[in-house]
């Protein structure tokens, strides 16, 4: 094995990001309990902040960004992992605070890994990522909250990105209707074959909503925040539940409480990047058998490390349809 190896790096000077592929060794990585050859990462709207210097993501420099990555073990000081298992790590602030995905190779703490599941390449996993994750986890949520096909269509925001996408398909194939609000006038036929059963324009959605509108959704994934998840609180019909992941379109809420004291609706917070192990877990496993297997074809691109950063700015206008899987080997 070489003793070197290609990674994405991000430095600050002066309040400015700048990034670049450099060479590094293992010496050059952080502690932790397992070295990993990685395979795959993929590109996040988080990591598209991270690059561009767009948002405040990264904590510590200089910093291998990727908050997603899928690899082998290499080394392992921990019981847990042998050499040559295959592990799947996504959030606990790697490609923030930690060195993440955008390298060859990688060293980490054991805690963040799940194996990657039985029925997944690693290709797949990275398809999925921290954003097809994310999805389940919504999807998880309203399930807890008691929506079921039966109960009504369901309504997914910024449905084209990568949360959407996955959010769309997987209902779908669980036997959902979807209503898709995409702000992309070309998206339609791509959220068609998702899943979506009806396309809403972002613009629709965006109208500052009355504190009560009709009741049109069962349930909500939102990936926007701010004026498109008040309208879908006001749209959501009596014991509706909304989960909500995203701030694409803000972090504001103006909102008011009639929705929840008047037609019970619930408002539920989804986080994956502190996930308990066990729902992580729980998690993969669901998107194994929950997400079709051909839908991930249509979602996923492949970039090299070398196209992050024009990437990286595409992803902070919401100009990506899907998902970006990331090659470092390329
Ligand atoms: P993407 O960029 O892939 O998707 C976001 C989508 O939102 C865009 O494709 C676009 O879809 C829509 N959008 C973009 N800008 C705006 C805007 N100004 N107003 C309304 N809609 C907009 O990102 P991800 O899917 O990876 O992430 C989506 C959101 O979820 C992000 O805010 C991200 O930070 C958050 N997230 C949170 C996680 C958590 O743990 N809570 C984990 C993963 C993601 P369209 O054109 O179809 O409308």
């Amino acid at each position: 094995m070489s003793d070197t190896f290609k990674a994405l790096l991000l430095t600050q000077e002066d309040g400015k990001t700048t990034c670049n592929v450099t060479t590094l060794g293992n010496a050059d990585l952080p502690d932790g309990d397992v070295l990993l050859a990685v395979d795959y990462s993929s590109l996040n709207y988080k990591d598209g902040l991270a690059i561009t210097g767009k948002g405040k993501i990264v904590r510590q420099w200089p910093m291998v960004p990727g908050i997603d990555l899928a690899g082998r073990v290499i080394e392992s000081a921990s019981s847990a992992y042998q050499p040559g298992d295959a592990v799947v790590l996504t959030g606990w602030s790697v490609g923030e605070k930690y060195w993440g995905g955008y390298s060859q190779r990688q060293r980490v703490q054991s805690k963040w890994l799940v194996p990657l599941p039985d029925g997944m390449t690693a290709r797949q996993a990275m398809a999925i990522g921290t954003a097809g994750f994310t999805a389940m986890l919504c999807i998880m949520t309203l399930e807890e909250a008691g929506v079921t096909p039966e109960s009504g269509t369901v309504v997914v925001t910024g449905a084209s990105g990568g949360v959407g996408s996955i959010a769309t398909s997987i209902l779908a194939k669980l036997g959902y209707k979807v209503a898709a609000v995409s702000g992309k006038a070309d998206a339609a036929d791509y959220l068609r074959q998702l899943g979506a059963s009806e396309i809403i324009d972002r613009e629709e959605m965006n109208q500052p909503p009355r504190a009560l509108e009709g009741q049109r959704w069962a349930g909500g994934i939102d990936t926007v925040g701010s004026t498109v998840l008040a309208r879908v609180l006001a749209e959501t019909s009596y014991n509706g539940c909304v989960a909500a992941c995203g701030l694409a379109g803000g972090a504001d809420l103006p909102t008011t409480v009639m929705p929840f004291i008047l037609r019970n609706v619930s408002l539920r917070g989804v986080d994956s990047v502190m996930c308990p192990v066990p729902r992580r877990q729980q998690a993969w496993r669901r998107l194994v058998t929950d997400l079709p297997a051909d839908a991930l074809g249509e979602i996923g691109q492949v970039a090299s490390l070398e196209q992050l950063p024009e990437l990286a700015e595409e992803i902070t206008y919401g100009r990506i349809k899907g998902r970006v899987i990331v090659d470092p080997n390329l």
